[in-house]
């Protein structure tokens, strides 16, 4: 069995596009539209030394009761399966009420996290760093997986966790 690795963030913060950079395909479904991936994709990363199977998600969405709970599922389905999660999200919005939410499920977990603070293109990275840091996540990685652009020091990290 190869190892296992879940993208778990909010809709739209470029998680099914970061999985096709891991992946190299165009399996997963990337769209404008939040929520489009509604199931788990699944892929094999081949770029390092270890394979592993990536998960991609359709994401935490928030609404009045907490998170969704038709989404929540699939994404706690990928996490509890994960031996690694990439907690992804958007540089432009910043850090929002969701991402919080989202985080107390992951740290509740107990699963191995790296922060993927992603669309940084375009933005001061030391300002992005800055917001981002409020999460109190040690493992952070600034990336643009739209221009593939930081996934090289992510995947490092990712390969001695596995
Ligand atoms: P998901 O819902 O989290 O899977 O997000 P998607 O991968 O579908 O991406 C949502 C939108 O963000 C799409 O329009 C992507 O082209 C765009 N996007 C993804 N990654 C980046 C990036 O690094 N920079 C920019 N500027 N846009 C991106
Ligand atoms: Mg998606």
């Amino acid at each position: 069995m190869l190892p296992v690795v879940a993208l778990v963030g909010r809709p739209n913060v470029g998680k099914s596009t970061l999985f096709n950079v891991l992946t190299r395909s165009r399996d997963a479904l990337v769209h404008d539209l939040p929520g489009v991936t509604r199931d788990r994709h699944y892929g094999v990363c081949r770029l390092g030394a270890t394979p592993f199977v990536v998960v991609d998600t359709g994401g935490f969405i928030e609404n009045a009761e907490g998170l969704d709970s038709q989404t929540a599922r699939q994404a706690q389905f990928a996490i509890d399966e994960a031996d690694v999660v990439l907690f992804t999200v958007d540089a432009r919005d910043g850090v929002l009420p969701t991402d919080r939410a989202i985080l107390d499920r992951l740290r509740r977990s107990g699963k191995p996290m790296l922060l993927v603070v992603n669309k940084v293109d375009g933005l001061d990275e030391n300002a992005v760093l800055a917001e981002f840091s409020a999460l109190g996540i040690a493992d952070t990685f600034l990336t643009s997986a739209a221009h593939s652009r930081g996934v090289t020091p992510l995947l490092a990290t990712v390969q001695s966790l596995l």
